[in-house]
């Protein structure tokens, strides 16, 4: 267990304030720092217990739910409990904390020694100032300047800034009753006409407050008409917060339609488990276009007819702004969108009016799953499938497995949903820890599109040496005639441009990080992926100084320079990281695909799911083998997952589909079960692969990850580390390595892993969080750091 508590005394002034979940703030050694109550008892076996400072919070930022989740969550991912809760709330909320010093002018300051003169007369001077660069400056009076805080000649102040607080509006506010009103006016001399109409305003409507732009805009007043009145002592000025809508000048429309016949089935079997009795998980299995999102809108209706709220999880909501939009037409204002792309404060308004039980379907990526809903009814994760749901930092979580934990609490119902089920969950299906719905064929008989393979060997044999084979290539001409439209996919990992000199083969790699640089176009640098290292495009090799080093690989500008080339007059639209950083760029470009201003929508990942297109006839896949590459046991699970997804865009509606995989492995089962839309075959050839291995599902998996400067540091302690382990535990758990991570260095770090493979007993994790605990205690070393991930999907 990595949960640490502490306790501290409730000021009598604080008692009756203070709750549970409240963010307080304590001190903490020598410090004072922001936390939470976690519990209130009524003795304590600490001595001296130390009185909490302050209470941040009027309402619990944190309800009792998300505090006992948030002590799962530590539990099961090995992750401090105090990093899990900051999660639970908006960024927005998380103190930042700037600690001042000052002179204190209450104490005598005889039989003071010259350096403490010399400080004080320094902090006279600068104050107040922050303790960090008072510490800098004094580097070696560390001590001394403790004792001076200690014995009072200093004294400590510190500042909490709140981050991104919500946008403020300025209202006035009458301080006379309506009886001073009426005599006020009256006085008023005649030249003040403005103020008199001001006044008048707040008597005729029977206001006692009203937003200043309001009033200046019908008034049609300015500034000092307002400021004569706050001299005067009748009007105030207050600040007050507002909710920005981030859709507030967007329309929605949505068309409920009738359910198909297989769907009411699969409605009826989720609506009928609300209020069961321990109600397992489902899992949707349904092919793209089959209707599946329709079900999640009708489940809400229901939810919503019984006082309940919805969490919908998408991966990544705002590349799916289709999604948010039958939503917001279905929904209105009840819904809350949770995305990265909003700022801080639109976070944190979203997160109140949660909060406060204004919204109740609540849509969004990964970290909605937090969302501070007190009713929950129904959660859905669309696209379950997705990696996007497994956080990558600390605490490395699953949204599932959280998805799983707070359905349970609330007795809620969880569906996930997905036309490519992860192996984990349709195992899951298949031995009944969840119920299966199926919907295997498009709505209103609408035909999968036809998935033609295409050998790119076989192109060079003939003489094709561009990226786009004959067959796409005529396909793109055909379309382009018949002005329809097309999307090209182009799989960016693993694929991205890196240099390399033909001469020699050297390939230019990140100094720190031992990875590939990856060229930018657009301001000619070479850029480490990892730590942001950043060269100019060389001229010769580095290595053999011969002229001919060239880019490889193809990025999506490329991939645009050609398509132009070969279809002259084409319009296309590119969307990678590139050009959607921008808010709102995404939408934009979208929104124009749509109105049929360009042909092609060219894309990375960004573009493989979601999208709906009536005049979409054509999808092409530039390389389908670059995911199989990658080294992970799931290589072959995105691979066709992805493949699936990518068709899945092609003749949704009335006109049919086709589309064209080039790829240099047509054998690969993988790539072969994609083109023929066989989930059920895929599954049982990857499965044969999981159980030979031993992997998931058939064992849990954890990676420890190990990193030092010194490589031998890190290596020693990798061996301690697996040597300690291999005595705690059972002999059917495997250890298997320390080995080097295949990115051996990041940021001058050198990186260790080891790979656990056990069986669902939660004994091992305990244990392997013994061993880390010990290991770090016995070496005492600083500048290791090693870290945990329970069900990893990055192997890297
Ligand atoms: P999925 O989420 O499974 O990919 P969608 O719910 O997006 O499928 O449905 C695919 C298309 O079919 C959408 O354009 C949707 O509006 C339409 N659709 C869904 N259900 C029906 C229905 N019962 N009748 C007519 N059209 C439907
Ligand atoms: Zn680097
Ligand atoms: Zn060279």
């Amino acid at each position: 267990m990595r949960h640490h508590g502490f306790d501290y005394l409730v000021p009598d002034s604080l008692l009756p304030t203070l709750k549970k979940g409240c963010r307080v703030i304590v001190p903490l050694g020598s410090r004072v720092t922001q936390g939470f109550v976690i519990e209130i008892k009524s003795t304590t076996r600490v001595k001296n217990v130390k009185p909490i400072k302050e209470n941040l919070d009027i309402i619990p930022s944190l309800t009792e739910e998300l505090i006992q989740l948030g002590s799962w969550m530590s539990n099961y991912y090995s992750s401090h409990l105090f990093r899990v809760l900051q999660m639970l709330i908006p960024t927005a909320l998380k103190t930042k904390m700037e600690q001042y010093i000052l002179v204190n002018d209450e104490i005598e300051k005889d039989n003071i020694s010259l350096k403490e003169l010399e400080i004080i007369e320094w902090v006279a001077k600068n104050q107040p100032i922050k303790q960090s660069i008072l510490i800098d400056h004094f580097s070696n009076e560390k001590h001394l300047i403790q004792q001076m805080l200690q014995f009072g000649l200093l004294e400590l102040k510190r500042d909490f800034v709140d981050k991104g607080t919500s946008k403020k509006i300025s209202f006035l506010k009458l301080k006379l009753s309506n009886e001073h009103l009426l005599l006020e006016i009256a006085e008023l001399s005649k030249q003040a006409r403005k103020q008199r109409e001001v006044l008048e305003y707040f008597l005729f409507n029977q206001i006692n407050e009203v937003s200043l732009s309001t009033l200046m805009s019908k008034l049609n007043i300015n500034r000092s008409t307002i400021q004569s009145l706050v001299k005067k002592g009748y009007l105030e000025v207050i600040k007050k917060e507002t909710a920005r809508d981030p859709y507030k000048d967007r329309n929605f429309q949505d068309k409920r339609v009738t359910l198909t016949v297989e769907q009411e089935q699969v409605l009826r079997k989720i609506v009928s488990s609300f209020n069961g009795e321990e109600i397992k998980p489902f899992l949707l299995h349904g092919v793209t276009g089959s209707g599946k999102t329709e079900i999640y809108l009708q489940s809400i209706e229901e939810v919503l007819k019984e006082g309940k709220d919805s969490i919908v999880l998408v991966p990544e909501i705002s590349l799916t702004s289709q999604m948010v939009e039958r939503f917001k037409g279905r929904f209105g204002s009840l819904v809350a969108v949770i995305h990265s792309r909003l700022s801080q404060g639109e976070k944190l308004d979203e997160w109140r009016r949660i909060q406060r039980g204004d919204a109740k379907i609540i849509i969004g990526a990964r970290s909605a799953i937090f969302a501070p809903v007190r009713n929950l009814g129904l959660i859905i994760i669309d696209e379950e499938h997705e990696s996007s749901y497994k956080q990558e930092e600390n605490p490395k979580y699953h949204v599932r497995e959280v998805a799983k934990w707070r359905a349970s609490y609330h007795n809620a119902v969880l569906v996930l949903g997905s036309a490519t089920p992860s192996m984990e969950s349709y195992f899951n299906a298949q031995n009944n820890q969840y119920y299966l719905l199926e919907l295997p064929n498009r709505i209103l008989g609408r035909k999968m599109p036809k998935i033609e393979l295409v050998d790119m060997r076989d192109e060079l044999r003939v003489g094709n040496r561009s990226m786009f084979s004959q067959t796409l290539q005529e396909k793109i001409d055909d379309r382009l005639n018949k002005q329809e439209q097309i999307v090209l996919f182009l799989n960016r990992r693993g694929y991205s441009t890196f240099v390399m000199c033909r001469s020699c083969g050297y390939v230019m790699k990140c100094p720190h990080c031992e990875i590939s640089l990856t060229y930018h176009h657009t301001n000619r640098v070479l850029r480490c992926h990892y730590c942001g290292y950043t060269v100019s495009d060389p001229q010769n090799c580095p290595e053999c100084g011969s002229k001919h080093i060239r880019y490889f690989g193809t990025g999506t500008q490329k991939v645009e320079e050609e398509l132009v080339k070969r279809f002259p007059g084409v319009r296309v639209i590119r969307m990678d990281v590139d050009t959607t950083s921008k808010k709102g760029a995404h939408d934009k470009l979208l929104a124009s695909f749509r109105k049929h201003e360009a042909d092609i929508l060219l894309g990375t990942q960004m573009i493989a799911k979601g999208l709906d297109f009536e005049k979409v006839t054509l999808v092409g896949v530039i390389a389908a083998d670059t995911l199989l590459r990658l080294p992970d046991f799931r290589a072959a699970e995105r691979t066709f997952q992805l493949l699936t997804q990518v068709s899945g865009r092609a003749g949704r509606h009335h006109l049919s589909g086709d589309v064209v995989i080039q790829t240099y492995t047509p054998e690969h089962y993988s790539i072969q079960y994609a083109s023929n839309h066989d989930f059920q075959s895929f599954y049982k050839q990857e499965l044969k692969q999981r159980k030979m291995m031993d992997y998931p599902p058939f064992r849990k998996l954890i990676v420890v990850h190990f990193s030092h400067q010194q490589l031998p540091n890190v290596m020693k302690a990798s061996q301690l580390f697996v040597k300690e382990l291999n005595r705690l535990v059972s002999r059917d758990v495997e250890i298997l390595g320390p080995v080097t991570s295949p990115i051996s260095r990041i940021k001058d770090r050198n990186r260790f892993q080891c790979m656990i493979k056990y069986n669902d007993e939660s004994s091992t994790l305990n244990k392997v969080n013994q061993t880390i605990s010990l290991l770090i205690e016995g070496l005492k070393d600083r500048n290791l750091l090693i870290s945990v991930d329970v069900d990893p999907y990055v192997l890297m």
